[in-house]
């Protein structure tokens, strides 16, 4: 992991990974292994595979032919990342790594810090210059809040004092707090960022290594006898995927500067991206181009290819298309 990113692990620095340090290097290994199914997947999907078909079909909801082109360059391109590493398009230094929080939510009342980190007076007044003097920080703030949809009042500045610059987004948890206490696995900043950061939470470094969970399939003729719903023991495709999830969703949102994130939102319900399934809050059903544009579909796929192309079950296939690991 150290060659890939700068790894935040100065125990006086917040949101530093000491405590797992020793996990980092399998997520790079199993999230490479996720990229070259996703790649086998796709190059399967364009040979007609019935597999591939049916895995991509209901993932990305049917996709062209120009869909499935352009997932498999993405899974090729986090691949060659991984094997080679080296900073973000237009940029000098690696990204970060942070393992839980680690900025302080701050008020536009603020004195400012410059890129040094300093606080400096007002040239035009008394006391410090502080973040609402600074137009840019003012008009940020303004696009942040309508891109968010919510009132200027709503959305702060957050200074990340290891970048030594702010961001901003609506409050989430404590001042020391964002979306790690709100139950997020990740997040990903590169607005405004000179190298692009990514956050692991702590939840995130739950689940085991890519497949250390063995598959626990019921027959396709079971699950539909059943009304398209598996008999037990049954297995959803969720506790099949490994901690390395979390690192190569996160990825997909670091190469592409906060892409992957369908103008409906993410989402992170298996069902609710094959659109068999309502999604939360009365949100309409998920489209093929939301899913398509969402980073999780990717990261499922990813999951589902990895077993059916490497864990079988009793010699046959076991595949996650439905949600579920069936075998035929
Ligand atoms: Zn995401």
């Amino acid at each position: 992991m150290a060659s890939l990113f700068d790894v935040v692990t100065s125990t006086t620095i917040n949101g530093n990974c000491a405590q797992y340090t020793s996990k980092l290097d399998q997520l790079v290994t199993d999230a490479l292994k996720l990229a070259k199914a996703g790649v086998q997947a796709c190059d399967d999907y364009q040979k007609a595979d019935p597999v591939a078909e049916r895995l991509l079909d209901a993932f990305f909801q049917k996709p062209t032919t120009a869909d499935v082109q352009s997932a498999k360059s993405w899974y090729e391109y986090l691949e060659y990342w991984l094997e080679n590493g080296g900073p973000l398009t237009g940029r000098t230094q690696k990204p970060l790594l942070f393992c839980e929080d680690h900025s302080q939510r701050v008020t536009m009342s603020t004195p400012m810090r410059d890129a040094q980190g300093q606080i400096n007076p007002n040239p035009n007044g008394k006391g410090s210059y502080l973040i609402k003097d600074d137009p840019k920080m003012v008009a940020w703030q303004k696009s942040i809040a309508t891109s968010l949809q919510v009132a200027v009042s709503d959305v702060y500045p957050y200074w990340d004092k290891t970048q030594l610059l702010y961001w901003m987004d609506e409050a989430k948890g404590t001042a020391l707090q964002y979306q790690c206490a709100q139950n997020s696995l990740g997040y990903t900043n590169s607005q405004a960022s000179e190298r692009g950061a990514v956050t692991l939470c702590p939840s995130s470094f739950a689940p085991g290594t890519l497949g250390s969970v063995a598959p626990v399939p019921v027959t396709l003729a079971s699950y539909k006898a059943n009304n398209n719903y598996p008999p037990t023991p049954n297995q959803p495709i969720n506790d099949i995927m490994p901690a390395a999830a979390t690192f190569f969703h996160e990825l997909l949102h670091l190469f592409t500067d906060m892409g992957f994130v369908p103008s409906v939102g993410e989402e992170y319900n298996a069902w609710a991206i094959m659109g068999t399934m309502a999604r939360a809050n009365n949100q309409p059903l998920f489209t093929g181009s939301d899913s398509i544009s969402n980073a999780e579909s990717y990261t499922f796929v990813a999951g589902a290819a990895w077993y059916a192309q490497n864990m079988p079950y009793n010699g046959q296939v076991v595949e996650y298309y439905t949600g579920w690991a069936t075998v035929p």
